[in-house]
């Protein structure tokens, strides 16, 4: 599982998250859903230490992170951007076998074996000797999501990972991330994807202002709002 305990992260002097608690049970997905600037992206970034909390604790399957080397951690979460990140150099295998080699030590062939089936299983066998630009931005993010993938992580943190997309290449990428979900994945999802959310989640995690307003599940949430901030944000997304 991964646990958040009273984290409270700042930039500065300036408090953007106080005190998120949430728990999300392995095997499941978790989305959150908030206005810009609510604080989503910087819990993503506390929970894999790509910005350091202030106070609280990550706990991932019992281990503190705020103790794990940040390497040996984020070789643990996987976690998709909204622009895709990925070395424009390579070609869509190496970008999947690269860290697998670099970090997890396999041997090059075994790298690019693995590698292969991992963009297989999202669709994209005949495009593995691509580079990025020759790519369309939903085979982009489905690469990079293979890259993830690949690294065998315990949780994938997404963070908006449709929203630099074209409308008409969001539904495949969504589509993917169902399906991890369904295989029993544990995930967390940062969204704009409100059907997403109320079709695939498990637990729904409101946030504004740097807290967790409400939490539950999608029928909770979305059905049966029960705060004025909450039911406010439906009625400008929905
Ligand atoms: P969006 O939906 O627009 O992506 P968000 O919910 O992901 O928004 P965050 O990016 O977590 O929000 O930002 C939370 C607050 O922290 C905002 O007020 C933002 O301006 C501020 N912030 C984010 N990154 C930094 C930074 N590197 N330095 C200073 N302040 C930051
Ligand atoms: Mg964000």
């Amino acid at each position: 599982s991964l646990e958040l305990k009273n984290l409270t992260m700042a930039y500065g002097d300036i408090e953007v998250l106080r005190n998120v608690s949430l728990t999300v049970a392995p095997g499941t997905t978790t989305c959150i859903i908030g206005p810009s600037g609510s604080g989503k992206s910087t819990l993503l970034r506390g929970v894999n230490r790509l910005h350091e909390p202030k106070s609280g604790d990550v706990v991932l399957a019992g281990d503190s992170a705020l103790k794990v080397n940040p390497d040996i951690l984020r070789s643990r979460i996987g976690m998709v951007f909204q622009h895709f990140n990925l070395f424009p150099d390579h070609t869509a295998l190496e970008n999947v076998a690269l860290a697998l080699w670099s970090v997890k030590k396999m041997s090059k062939a075994e790298a690019r074996e693995r590698a292969r089936r991992r963009l297989a299983e999202v669709g994209l066998a005949e495009r593995a000797d691509h580079r990025p630009r020759d790519l369309s931005g939903g085979q982009q993010q489905r690469v990079a999501i293979a890259r993830a993938l690949a690294m065998e992580p315990e949780v994938m943190l997404f963070d908006e990972a449709t929203s630099a997309l074209d409308p008409e290449l969001v539904k495949g990428v969504l589509t993917l991330m169902a399906s991890l979900a369904k295989r029993g994945m544990t995930m967390v999802v940062v969204t704009h994807e409100m059907g997403f959310a109320r079709k695939v989640a498990d637990q729904v995690v409101f946030m504004d202002e740097g807290e967790v307003v409400e939490s539950g599940t999608p029928a909770e949430i979305f059905d049966n709002p029960r705060s004025e901030r909450l039911q406010r944000f439906l009625s400008e997304v929905l």
